[in-house]
């Protein structure tokens, strides 16, 4: 029995050190060096190989180094093999910081005055009360909850959006396709948490920003596919949105001559508003090997019919 680790190099080899010291029972093998294929029955992954059974036929579970599992070709994974997703409490405390000080910034007016620096103006823009900008959050799950918690003391009116109904202490929740337009029609800064799933990809565009208060702005920290570019380009240059701060991309990173590098009103970071740490990862990791072996029902197991 050993488990595979098929994703960045430089963090398997913590992984490995981490799961020797913490579970010294459990053979670790980093990918391309697989050995014999037929003991891997466990994978730890970013990508699986394309047919991960005709890789391994003995797998008995994949276990995804990221929260997100839109890189996953499900029709190739059958589903007696349960894909578990990341839950490392470090991925929800980068969250949280990272859509902090987006918000912050573009409650705080930051992508103007970073423009207004590069002409040498001093333009001051009087503060407009927490309580007058309201903040909507695409996803309730385990991120938008916690990120929902971290905005509460600064006095924002907060809302959700999820699939199913739900109640949130001190946020409004809408819910479902009936529930959109009056979300988005009641959000001055719209931010990203869904999972990127054949519902929501694209749902960041011309149709969503239309019905989104004149001068909003947006965070995306789910998906690049969830974003449609040229629909955020053309309603930044109306006016119709005033900013965006963007932690994703379709291709990452984007090619040279993207919008995303040169457009005044979008701030770009390079996918970094979490990531898994092998250190604090590990205990999900083997709390969902563990409950596995029992036979129970890992947590973060993913749902094939939602595809999240
Ligand atoms: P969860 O599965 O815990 O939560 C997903 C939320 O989205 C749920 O509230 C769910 O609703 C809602 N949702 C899903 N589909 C729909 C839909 N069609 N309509 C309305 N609501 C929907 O995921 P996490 O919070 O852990 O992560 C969210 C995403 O964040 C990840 O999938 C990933 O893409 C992204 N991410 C980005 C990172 C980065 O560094 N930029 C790092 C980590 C994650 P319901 O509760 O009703 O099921």
């Amino acid at each position: 029995m050993a488990l595979l680790y098929k994703a960045d190099p430089t963090r398997g080899e913590i992984w490995k050190r981490v799961l020797a010291d913490r579970a010294p029972d459990l053979e670790v093998r980093l990918w391309p060096e697989v050995g014999d294929p037929r003991d891997i029955r466990l994978l730890l992954a970013w990508e699986p190989p394309e047919d991960p059974i005709a890789a391994f036929p003995n797998l008995e579970m994949i276990l995804s180094v990221s929260a997100g599992v839109d890189q996953f070709d499900f029709s190739r994974i059958p589903p007696e093999v349960p894909v578990v997703r990341m839950l490392d409490p470090n991925i929800v405390e980068g969250m949280v910081s990272y859509v902090a000080m987006a918000v912050l910034a573009l409650h705080r007016d930051l992508p103007t005055y970073i423009d207004a620096r590069a002409e040498g103006r001093w333009h001051q823009i009087l503060n407009r009360p927490a309580a007058e900008r309201r903040i909507g959050i695409l996803g309730a799950g385990r991120l938008g909850s916690a990120v929902l918690a971290a905005l509460a003391p600064f006095g924002f009116p907060l809302a959700v959006w999820a699939r199913t109904p739900r109640e949130m202490a001190g946020a409004e929740v809408f819910v479902g396709a009936d529930g959109l337009d009056a979300f988005l029609a009641r959000t001055d800064i719209l931010v990203c948490l869904l999972p990127l799933t054949e519902e929501t990809r694209g749902i960041l565009g011309a149709a969503t920003f239309s019905r989104l208060p004149e001068g909003a702005s947006i965070v995306n920290v789910g998906r690049g596919g969830h974003l449609v570019t040229a629909d955020l380009v053309a309603a930044l240059d109306e006016g119709r949105l005033s900013a965006a701060i963007l932690d994703v991309a379709d291709a990452e990173p984007p090619p040279p001559d993207h919008p995303f590098w040169t457009h005044p009103r979008i701030l770009l970071t390079p996918h970094i508003a979490s990531h898994t740490r092998p250190e604090t990862a590990v205990d999900a990791v083997l709390d969902a090997i563990r409950r596995h072996r029992a036979g129970e029902t890992p947590i973060g197991l993913v749902s094939r019919d939602r595809g999240y």
